[in-house]
């Protein structure tokens, strides 16, 4: 087996999935020694098999506007693949949702939580839905409709939905709501709930958190801190504020946040003011950045990407994609030594070979972003005990997790000139988990 020849099959059967092809052949190409050096896994057609999700729904999401006309949008849940617990992965509401992005996601989504080592398995769903410029009555009945179409293939110990671009707090709400309301039952069939109806502290902050706290690992293996550091951040939702909120708090330099407009320079570095003002802009009044260069007097860049400003760290935290090839040459020639994907694959399949060839520390999502599914797996474990622990805890647990799959990314990224490839490290971490589990079923 060979990663051409694999990959050629991924691609007929798979036709016009460029982003799922792109997820596939990173971690192939990562694990493919593991597979073919042990028999058990050839002959099980192990790699074939984990490529092929269990199932994909598709389902017809209608609804009416303010204005009373009918629209019609795609709804989907790809389930994919349950081995080592049930189906967890948020859902993704945005204009460009289809069936390739949900197939990558959910494929990352996998390794992701095999990694944190808690017992999830991976799936990721969503809508063609943009929320941006809808009323909450209209994102309300759409969030009704799209449950209706989804809730029979849900729940607790089956697939439990959170959220992720476009879905927030206030979906989640409204998800959560029509979910209790035709199933006649209380059950934490999704996570990223609400305070007052049985979400975990810190899950609103866990991702952001993890990825600081990954990088923070490791700048440890190099005896460094993050104190003093400058760092370039992209995005400005719910991952990207609160990587800038524990960058800062740990005394780092956070010089830009961005969105799908530009994004803004902040030379002096931002403070927790300025990013609670970003939140607020963000969630309550959905405006964008220009504002903040208004507001605070920094420069904003229009339709540019923040990678052209110098800095130590670099952590792309809006989608996927969003750092190419060039964008990789000028950070490293800026000086960047460490990126922390705040995303899913932000960094191109090209981009993230000019970092392996400059010996750059590249933390994957899968590992550095697993922070929110780690914290939605003890939201899961909380809801069961039918009890709740103190943001304190979490922390805690949420810190001692990101330290793991450190360790494991390591012990499987350790190359002998010395540096760690964790790109390696977490694919061949996050398959080894599954791809047992998967034996002992035998042919399923
Ligand atoms: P949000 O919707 O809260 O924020 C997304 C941010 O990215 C916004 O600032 C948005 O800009 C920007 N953005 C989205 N699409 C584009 C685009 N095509 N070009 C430029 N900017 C864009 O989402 P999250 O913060 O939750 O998610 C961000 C990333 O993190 C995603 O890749 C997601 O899969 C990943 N992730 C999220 C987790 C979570 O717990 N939420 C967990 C693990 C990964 P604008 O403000 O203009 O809309």
């Amino acid at each position: 087996m060979d990663l051409d020849g694999f990959m050629s099959d991924v691609t007929r059967r798979n036709p016009g999935e460029p982003e799922f092809h792109q997820a596939v052949r990173e971690f192939v190409e990562k694990v493919l020694p593991v597979v073919t050096a042990d028999e058990r896994y050839v002959r099980a057609r192990i790699l074939e098999r984990m490529v092929e999700p269990d199932r994909v729904i598709m389902f017809r999401v209608v609804w009416e506007d303010d204005d009373g006309a009918i629209q019609v949008n795609r709804g989907y849940r790809v389930q994919f693949n349950n081995a080592i617990g049930p189906y967890k992965g948020g859902l993704r509401f945005d204009p460009s949702v289809n069936l390739s992005i949900l197939k990558f996601l959910g494929f990352e989504q996998t390794f992701k939580n095999s990694l944190t080592t808690l017992p999830m398995g991976g799936g990721k769903g969503g809508a063609d839905f943009d929320p941006k410029g809808r009323s909450d009555d209209e994102v309300m009945r759409f969030c009704q409709s799209f449950m209706t179409g989804l809730a029979r293939y849900i729940g607790k110990d089956v697939d439990i939905p959170a959220g992720d671009i476009g879905v927030g707090s206030r979906e989640v709400g409204y998800l959560f709501g029509q979910y209790k309301r035709i199933q006649n039952e209380w059950s934490g069939a999704l996570t990223g709930k609400g305070p007052a109806y049985g979400g975990s502290p810190l899950r609103t902050e866990a991702t952001g958190y993890g990825c600081v706290y990954f990088a923070r690992e490791i700048l440890a293996r190099a005896d460094e801190v993050l104190e003093g550091k400058t760092c370039t951040i992209s995005g400005s939702g719910n991952v990207a504020q609160y990587t800038a909120e524990k960058l800062i708090e740990m005394g780092a330099r956070v010089v830009t946040l961005s969105d799908r407009h530009g994004f803004v320079h902040d030379p002096g570095g931002m403070t927790l003011e300025k990013v609670r003002w970003v939140e607020e802009l963000k969630t309550v009044r959905h405006g964008g950045l220009e504002e903040y260069a208004r507001e605070w007097g920094a420069a904003f860049h229009a339709r540019e990407t923040p990678w052209s400003v110098p800095c130590d760290l670099a952590f792309p935290c809006a989608t996927q994609n969003e750092l190419d090839v060039d964008d990789a040459r000028t950070l490293i020639a800026n000086g960047c030594r460490l990126v922390s994907e705040g995303a899913n694959m932000p960094v191109t399949y090209e981009a993230s070979k000019v970092f392996e060839a400059a010996r750059v520390s590249h933390a994957p999502g899968k590992a550095a972003n697993a922070g929110g599914v780690a914290i939605s797996g003890l939201e899961m474990a909380q809801n069961a005990m039918r009890m709740s622990w103190t943001r304190e805890e979490v922390d805690e647990r949420l810190r001692a997790i990101m330290r793991q799959i450190h360790e494991r990314c390591v012990e499987h990224g350790y190359g002998s000139d010395g540096w760690v490839d964790y790109v390696r490290g977490a694919n061949v971490a996050g398959f080894l988990k599954v791809a047992d589990a998967m034996l002992a079923f035998g042919v399923v």
